[in-house]
């Protein structure tokens, strides 16, 4: 003991802590304290921060959504029977992503990316955050191209722009859903990627749009992303951002996106059922507070980039389902002020048959007008006139009064303009069909036809613009220049045609 030098001993421990090289790593752990219907509410994560993503057992993952001074609560993406009370949970310091990329195409996926069409695994490349800031001003230009939906009183009257945001609005059992199908398959070679998300629809309706869009070969430039009525609310909140996120992927690579989200009503439901069992506050119709945020910061990732960026776009229709025509309630009144104007669909028309059942006072476009095709927008100038002062005198003939000439002709232009702009399923036409039966329309030469031959000559003039040489020569021109011809050549082949049809 007595030959141990002193000052050996503290060198010897000098140099031990010279050499110690820290290496704890510290986790944020903390304690499942309460877990039910897709929500958790955790105690001692005192780190987490906001929306990031938290490891649960058995692989569950959940997203931080409230950050309070003794717990953070949390939304669980996966299973939440396997999650009890008392069960450890580690931040990862990651922010929710979801796989993306052009392998999605033709695929049925859920909120996360996966697949749930039974035709095997995804193996995407990329990831994309859920939730980004959106395209800010000076990376977008204005609405110009036109994104034709191929239904005629849509491109007549309510004209979508690439780039915009148009709300589809109406009653349930209105035609809402078939109207944004029908602009996907009327997509068809036109190089746009088509994304459906369907937020708490019943199986059965996602998996005909599924069916609709395969026989019409449609799924190969679309993507179904669906969250249905059964899955868990947090799955339903989390479906729309998922979509738009894909749509950015494609957005960035310079092509154009169109997103349909049916509807955004569930989509305020299912956020409300969450934020009440995260405990917020409720407010107007027990909304918390933030859902107008919820879909503002959602539709304004809509965009046209500008030409530095590539020049892609997302447009977006989202759906909103109003209670007997109510559109003053909250939530419509949220996303009509966030969108650039809506489709408005009546049950009374639907059922009288005035399908699609499109009410023409209160549809309107804010944007689109400037991106309008050129020779479809100089047809359709007299047509939102036409239809609005048929309905008005139409209350008239009802009594059987006498009517003089002027209003007898208004009368008739009306009840033709009615017809004309009916449409059945699934029938949507290239813009040279409805730019020359709308001519016909507003130049008066459906007048003398009865009202009971409008669909016939509808369909013979169709298919005469593919047969008849003057015919064909117009329709040529019409797709290539978008303008409309020389009116005494239309005068004279409508003329013409006129008498072949008779
Ligand atoms: P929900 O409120 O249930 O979502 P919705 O408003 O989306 O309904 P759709 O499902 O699109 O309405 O349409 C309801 C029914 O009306 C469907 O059976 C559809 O086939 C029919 N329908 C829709 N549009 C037309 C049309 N233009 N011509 C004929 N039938 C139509
Ligand atoms: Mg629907």
């Amino acid at each position: 003991m007595a030959n141990i030098n002193l000052s050996e001993i503290s060198s010897l421990i000098k140099e031990q802590i010279k050499a110690y090289k820290e290496d704890i790593q510290t986790e944020n752990i903390g304690r499942v304290v309460e877990v039910g219907d897709g929500i958790a509410l955790v105690h001692g994560l005192d780190k987490a921060m906001s929306s990031e993503l938290l490891l649960f057992p058995n692989d569950v993952y959940g997203m931080v959504q409230n950050l309070e001074e003794d717990c953070v609560g949390a939304i669980l993406l996966g299973d939440c029977a396997k999650i009890k009370e008392g069960d450890l949970v580690k931040c990862t310091g990651r922010i929710l992503q979801v796989p993306v990329g052009e392998e999605f195409i033709g695929r049925v996926i859920n909120s996360l990316g996966q697949p749930i069409d039974g035709i095997g695994a995804i193996n995407a490349k990329s990831y994309r955050p859920i939730e980004v800031k959106a395209t800010g001003v000076m990376d977008r230009q204005a609405v110009n191209e036109p994104l034709e939906t191929g239904i005629k009183v849509l491109d007549a009257l309510v004209p979508i722009g690439k780039g915009q945001r148009e709300l589809i609005i109406g009653d349930r059992q209105t035609g809402k859903t078939s109207i944004a199908v029908d602009t996907i398959l009327n997509q068809k070679g036109k190089n746009v990627i088509c994304i459906y998300v369907a937020i708490g629809q019943k199986e059965s309706t996602v998996s005909s749009v599924y069916e609709t869009l395969k026989e019409n070969d449609a799924m190969k430039y679309s993507i179904i992303l669906s969250a249905s009525a059964s899955s868990p609310a947090p799955m339903l909140y989390l479906a729309p951002y998922a979509g738009v996120s894909l749509a950015e992927y494609f957005m960035y690579q310079g092509k154009d996106v169109l997103i349909v989200y049916d509807d955004l009503s569930k989509h305020a439901v299912a956020y409300r059922e969450m934020s009440l069992l995260l405990h917020r506050p409720p407010g107007r119709e027990a909304y918390p507070g933030d859902v107008f945020y919820l879909h503002s910061r959602l539709l304004e990732r809509a965009a046209k980039l500008n030409n530095e960026l590539g020049g892609g776009s997302i447009t977006a229709l989202p759906i909103i389902e109003t209670q007997a025509g109510d559109i003053s309630a909250y939530i419509p009144t949220n996303v009509i002020s966030i969108t650039d104007g809506q489709i408005f669909l009546q049950s009374d028309y639907f059922h009288k048959g005035i399908r699609p059942a499109i009410n023409a006072g209160l549809s309107v476009s804010r944007v689109g007008g400037s991106a309008q095709t050129k020779a479809v927008k100089k047809v359709s100038g007299t047509l939102r006139l036409d239809l609005a002062s048929y309905r008005e005198l139409e209350s008239f003939t009802q009594f059987g009064s006498d009517l003089d000439a002027s209003t007898k002709a208004r009368l008739d232009r009306g009840q033709r303009t009615q017809e004309i702009l009916k449409q059945d399923l699934h029938q949507t036409l290239p813009m040279e069909n409805e730019a020359m039966i709308l001519y016909c329309l507003t130049h008066g030469f459906l007048d003398d036809v009865k009202l009971e031959d409008l669909k016939r000559f509808e369909e013979s003039l169709y298919s005469d613009m593919t047969t008849n040489e003057l015919g064909m020569e117009i329709a040529k021109e019409l797709r290539e220049t978008k303008v409309l011809p020389d009116t005494n050549k239309l005068d004279s082949y409508i003329t013409e045609f006129k008498k072949r049809f008779i």
